[in-house]
């Protein structure tokens, strides 16, 4: 490690981002992004005049996003705070709720970022065991005194988490703040936001970069009270005041505006997802109940580490983790059906030969 890192700094567990590879095309399945492009109607919404205003500060406040996000769930503007990507809303969020004495609680199966970030800010991070069968049981948070973060549908398993449960959470300890992470929940999951009314001490935090084909824009947002907002603000106005782009402004509030083409993307990736499904399961694998734009599977003959090699050589990349429980599994976002259709078209190639 080099001698200019502060002692902080080396302490660091930094994210391993899924491959971009720039050496050969590949079929892309490794990083959940939306295989249709953005909203024909944010592509309107870009304009020139725009573009040409980027010598001025984009707005701080995020205005024009943050007021679309609040109409669609018929929220206030003052429960909505935008960022550049759900990675830095919950980075402001472990900031603003954790710290010396106030631990943070994550499934010891779940988003790696998570990990990264108590890392960043020198947390105690408490990694609770999901079931055998990977479903989580909230009975084993009802005890933890610091903040919760729940993934649902959870990463890498598309799994989810009734309501009803992350509910029972918020009223055993109302001074806890439980930050529920959506990324996944418009594929099918029961969403939190609207008990955001009802419980002062939910977060919830969702990303137009799966659901809204806007990965590269780099729009993420949290749904709150209006003071867990104020507070993830004051972070933010501590860090990066202009912290989302004016380009990403205007294309994130169009993105959220254009109901119909959201509903017809999230349908098609319902479809896709139950169509590789089956193929899959013909084929011998085991595939989770997943409620995302992703598929976690083992095969039952061929081992996780393999799969997703051999898969590489035929030019298709799916994401594998080196990880105990979940070693023989991989990941496969659900692309569209071009894209699955030459996954499992490569599946048999490969099942043939082991
Ligand atoms: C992809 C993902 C995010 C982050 O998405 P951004 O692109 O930073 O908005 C957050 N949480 C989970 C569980 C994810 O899979």
């Amino acid at each position: 490690m080099s001698r200019f890192l502060s002692k902080e700094a080396m302490k660091l567990a930094p994210y391993t981002p899924g491959e971009q590879p720039k050496d050969a095309q590949y079929v892309k399945l490794n990083t959940n992004e939306s295989p249709f492009p953005p909203s024909p109607k944010l592509m309107k919404a870009m304009t020139r005049a725009e573009e040409l205003k980027l010598n001025l500060y984009s707005d701080p406040t995020c205005g024009r996003l943050n007021e679309a996000i609040a109409r669609h769930y018929e929220l206030k503007p003052e429960n909505v705070i935008s960022g550049n990507g759900s990675d830095e809303i919950l980075a402001f969020a472990v900031r603003a709720f954790c710290g010396e004495g106030k631990g943070v609680a994550y499934a010891d199966i779940t988003y790696g970022f998570y990990q990264a970030q108590t890392a960043l800010f020198g947390l105690e991070a408490k990694r609770i065991p999901l079931r055998e069968d990977f479903s989580l049981n909230v009975d084993d948070y009802m005890d933890f005194p610091g903040t919760i973060v729940i993934a649902n549908p959870n990463a890498p398993t598309g799994m989810a988490v009734p309501r009803a449960d992350i509910q029972r959470l918020l009223e055993a300890d109302p001074d806890r703040v439980v930050i529920v992470d959506e990324a996944y929940v418009d594929f099918g999951a029961e969403s939190c936001v609207p008990m955001i009314y009802r419980y002062d001490n939910l977060l919830v935090v969702q990303t137009m970069s799966k659901s809204r084909q806007l990965a590269g824009g780099r729009v993420g947002y949290a749904l709150g009270s209006a003071e867990l907002i104020a507070a993830l603000n004051r972070v933010k106005y501590s860090f990066n005041p202009y912290n989302v782009n004016r380009l990403s402004i205007i294309a994130g509030a169009a993105a959220v505006e254009d109901e119909a083409y959201f509903r017809q993307c999230c349908s098609a990736i319902a479809g896709n997802r139950a169509w590789l499904t089956g193929e899959l399961e013909a084929r011998g694998f085991a595939v989770l109940p997943s409620c995302a734009n992703f598929v976690f599977a083992k095969s039952d003959k061929i081992d996780g580490g393999a799969l997703y090699r051999q898969l590489k050589e035929n030019g298709i990349l799916v994401r594998w983790f080196d990880a105990d429980r979940i070693r023989d599994y991989v990941r496969i976002t659900v692309g569209s059906m071009e894209q699955l259709t030459e996954l499992v078209d490569a599946l048999d190639r490969l099942l043939e030969e082991v």
